[in-house]
């Protein structure tokens, strides 16, 4: 397939009250047309300030690239005006959060919200705009969509917002939709709709998703590739029937022994594997897990490991897999 996205030696950091934040530091993955990648990390990795730098979002004076590439079909993200980038966003990468409240406007008519972005990329008239925004819903199954247009956010529940927001972020059929968390702030049953109708969405659109998460159970129904990060690093990457299957990065071990954990509490930490990841304010010298990790070697502590290939398109970034290194039974493959 077509590659839609490539994102090359990403490095952001932006700064705070307690001094700058190095938030990604040197990620690389594609995403091609009609798949599904998740980028999967505890809070902190900095999976949101990935995606979020595909579109730009944060102003320009408050973040800085420090290196790398973004491209998206013709267009260098990094490199464009935001004039440039108001084009794009909305039009041709949608987005949905964790929180659709945070997204919508509160005081303006769901139907109107759904036009704006048709009459802003797509110069339909009023009234059209407001015909295929009730298209839109009930694409996205909101029952008596002619009146819930006619609604604000707050008429709808949480899982029925959600569906709002996918509707505005899929109005202009755009080729890519990037979805942080999108189910994060919903109960079980909910969470399961939305995660099928998104799909179900992609299926009959051909849209290509991000899928931003902190849940491997979710991961593993939805993508077909998938990124772990952890402390701003591409700790392995691969598609899920490697990742899942033949893991090999350490980290990778101890978020696949904590699914059941996962599972049963939606929290973005990961408490089974002993300690906490690295501060970002500083360089990390070494690999970033090794405080963590009960495999580091002395090589661990001074220099980061590179990415090895353990299969077509499936690497971990870990010394393990140098061929010095002592030989270590993988606990994921070995478990009964
Ligand atoms: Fe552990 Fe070393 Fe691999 Fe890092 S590089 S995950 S510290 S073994
Ligand atoms: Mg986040």
């Amino acid at each position: 397939e077509q590659v839609l996205l490539q994102v090359e030696d990403l490095q952001v950091s932006f700064d705070t009250y307690a001094g700058e934040v190095k938030a990604v530091r040197g990620v690389s993955f594609e995403v091609h047309e009609g798949e599904t990648l998740a980028i999967v990390g505890e809070s902190g990795s900095g999976k949101s300030v990935t995606a979020q730098a595909v579109m730009r979002l944060t102003p320009d004076d408050q973040i800085q690239y420090k290196n790398g590439h973004i491209r998206f079909e013709d267009t260098e993200v990094l490199k464009v005006s935001q004039k440039e980038m108001e084009k794009i966003r909305g039009a041709k990468i949608g987005m949905i959060l964790q929180d659709p409240l945070t997204s919508l406007n509160p005081t303006m008519l769901v139907g109107k919200q759904i036009a704006e972005g048709l009459i802003k990329h797509q110069h339909l008239d009023k009234a059209e705009a407001i015909k295929r925004s009730v298209e839109m819903l009930k694409m996205v199954g909101i029952p008596n969509a002619e009146q819930r247009a006619c609604q604000y956010p707050h008429e709808f529940s949480g899982g029925m917002r959600q569906r709002v927001s996918i509707a505005i972020a899929l109005a202009c059929n755009p080729k890519l939709l990037i979805a942080d968390e999108p189910t994060t702030a919903l109960d079980v049953t909910i969470q399961a709709q939305i995660l099928e109708l998104m799909k179900d969405l992609q299926k009959r659109l051909g849209t290509s998703i991000i899928l931003i998460t902190h849940d491997l159970g979710i991961v593993a129904d939805m993508a077909e590739n998938i990124v772990i990060m952890y402390a701003g690093r591409l700790v392995e990457k691969g598609s899920c029937k490697d990742v899942f299957y033949r893991p090999g990065h350490p980290y990778t071990w101890g978020l696949l022994e904590s699914v059941p954990k996962i599972d049963q509490a939606s929290k973005e930490e990961l408490d089974s594997i002993p300690g906490t990841p690295p501060d970002l304010h500083s360089d990390i010298k070494g690999c970033p897990f090794k405080s963590r990790c009960k495999y580091a070697m002395k090589i661990c502590y001074e220099q980061a490991p590179e990415a090895f290939e353990l299969g077509e398109k499936h690497t971990a970034s870990c010394w393990l897999y140098h061929e010095n290194a002592p030989e270590v039974k993988n606990p994921i493959t070995n478990r009964e």
